[in-house]
């Protein structure tokens, strides 16, 4: 009796988007038996905190056109917006520029699993599995995955796509501030902007696009108070309002050895002609897209460092941009009184008979104030440092030297092909990463028009790998 070949088994930690769509990309591609295990916890299956939303005013902060899942058919997504009841009616070229909400975009995933998975081959396997992986033992090629639950999972190759973590904590004088409910860690969580007094002040620690979603999610509620917002910048986001220009001429100048003066230089003159003209310099950093992820690997780690600490802020500002009726939203909330935005830094934050208080020091200024308020929300970011990461799988992978933070500690120490590199210099190569955790390699590696590259380029690097040995 001949006896079948043992699948390639591939286990994938975390299915949000990066994950789904790796494994989507290893269903299509896959030339031999595959067994796949999809390990997700917390979120719905291919959704993560970005399209798990229901609200229908938490919308994508990337135009319809451009969030195509796969990266070979580019209007994939425009084309099932379009088929849209909701949306069928609306000229195409116009719903392309459109920023849908997220919720639309996550039915619009669930159709992309479900159309491969009616597709696959027979000696495909796929289990989807919701726990929480909490360790890897790699021994002989082969890998052990502990789940939570006990349950424990074999794969010849990890991917690690655990996506974005909820902010660091901030330091307070007592930490028992952290459990209480109204102090908000992880502001992806619905339970954010629930169960709120409508006449009470809160304050939200942040100014960007999470703080945005916080602000939407409140404003159906019938709220009352005045939500404070706090940041060094104050409110720096910027609204998106140059979709009509496309612009070549700074990429067509910018040539390698790559040096961070230099390019500096390169970039200001060509925002100094778009100031003549009265416009800002968004579409200028945002030609540089498609080679921004080269440029920063031809970066020296010095000149890399010098951006994050002079130019990081100036960065993000441009290219972390809001849908235009929303800024105008903020600024409407603001000019009533609703909000109010505070430039300066946070010193300390401590629970009261009444609920939370706040101190700060506004920029130029050497008295603290206090805010009394109902609820503090962190929003500062997602937390990269991954040596101080809440997750306890990547917690026992760096207390076992399996995994350290890349030099500038935004992401996982990784080969260019994207294994893991632990802590004594060894390449693991069957533990994979993608999407944000190679923010330290690739800098900009987000958002769905990076990380469906990622995704297909991954499925192909395991695939080659495994049928060739
Ligand atoms: C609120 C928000 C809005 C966004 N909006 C947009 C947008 O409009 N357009 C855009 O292009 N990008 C957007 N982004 C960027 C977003 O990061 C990407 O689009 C994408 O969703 C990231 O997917 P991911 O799979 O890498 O990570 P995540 O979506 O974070 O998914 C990671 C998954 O892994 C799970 N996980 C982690 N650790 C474990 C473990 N140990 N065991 C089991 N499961 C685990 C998590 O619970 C989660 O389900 C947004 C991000 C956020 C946070």
């Amino acid at each position: 009796m001949s006896s079948s070949p043992k699948p390639l088994e591939v286990a994938i930690i975390g299915a949000g988007f990066s994950g789904m769509m790796t494994a989507v990309q290893l269903i299509r591609k896959t030339t031999v038996p595959l067994s796949l295990y999809l390990i997700n916890d917390k979120y719905e299956f291919g959704k993560g905190p970005a399209y798990s939303t229901t609200h229908p005013r938490h919308i994508l902060n990337v135009p319809a056109a451009k969030m195509a899942a796969y990266p070979d058919q580019p209007n994939h997504f425009l084309d099932w917006a379009h088929q849209q009841d909701a949306y069928k009616e609306m000229d195409k070229e116009v719903l392309g520029k459109v920023f849908l909400p997220r919720r639309d975009y996550g039915r619009y995933l669930v159709e992309v699993w479900a159309e491969v998975l009616a597709a696959k081959r027979p000696d495909t396997a796929v289990q989807i599995i919701q726990d929480k992986a909490v360790d890897i033992t790699t021994a002989e090629g082969q890998n052990k995955i502990e789940l939570a639950s006990g349950q424990t999972i074999t794969a010849d190759y990890v991917i690690l796509a655990t996506g974005n973590e909820p902010p660091r904590n901030l330091p307070v004088s007592d930490p028992a501030l952290y459990d209480d409910p109204n102090y908000i860690g992880d502001p992806w969580n619905n339970k954010a902007v629930e169960n709120l007094d409508p006449d009470r002040d809160i304050l939200i620690i942040g100014n960007g696009l999470t703080m945005v979603d916080i602000v939407i999610g409140i404003m159906d509620t019938g709220y009352r108070g005045v939500i404070h917002t706090l940041s060094p910048d104050g409110l720096a986001i910027l609204p998106h309002r140059y979709g009509y220009i496309s612009y070549s001429k700074l990429v067509e100048e910018v040539k390698a050895p790559y040096k961070l003066n230099d390019l500096y230089a390169l970039i200001n003159k060509h925002i100094k002609v778009f100031k003549k003209s009265g416009l800002s310099p968004e579409p200028v950093i945002d030609s540089l897209r498609p080679i921004t992820q080269k440029i920063w690997q031809g970066l020296s780690l010095e000149d890399k460092q010098r951006f994050m600490k002079y130019l990081m802020p100036h960065w993000n500002k441009i290219r972390h941009r809001m849908p235009g009726h929303m800024y105008d939203y903020l600024m409407q909330r603001q000019i009533a009184g609703g909000m109010v935005v505070h430039r300066g830094r946070l010193l300390n934050m401590t629970q009261t008979s009444g609920g939370l208080s706040a101190e700060i020091l506004e920029t130029n200024t050497d008295t603290p104030i206090k805010l009394d308020v109902s609820r503090i929300i962190n929003c500062i970011g997602p937390n990269t440092y991954v040596s101080q990461s809440l997750n306890p799988l990547l917690q026992r992978l760096v207390s076992k030297g399996m995994l350290h933070a890349d030099p500038l500690r935004i992401g996982m120490q990784v080969t260019d092909h994207w294994t893991l590199v632990g802590a004594d210099g060894q390449e693991i190569p069957s533990l994979y990463t993608i999407g944000g955790n190679l923010r330290g390699l690739l800098w900009e590696t987000t958002a769905v028009p990076e990380l469906r590259g990622q995704a297909e380029k991954l499925a192909g690097e395991i695939l080659s790998k495994a049928t060739n040995v």
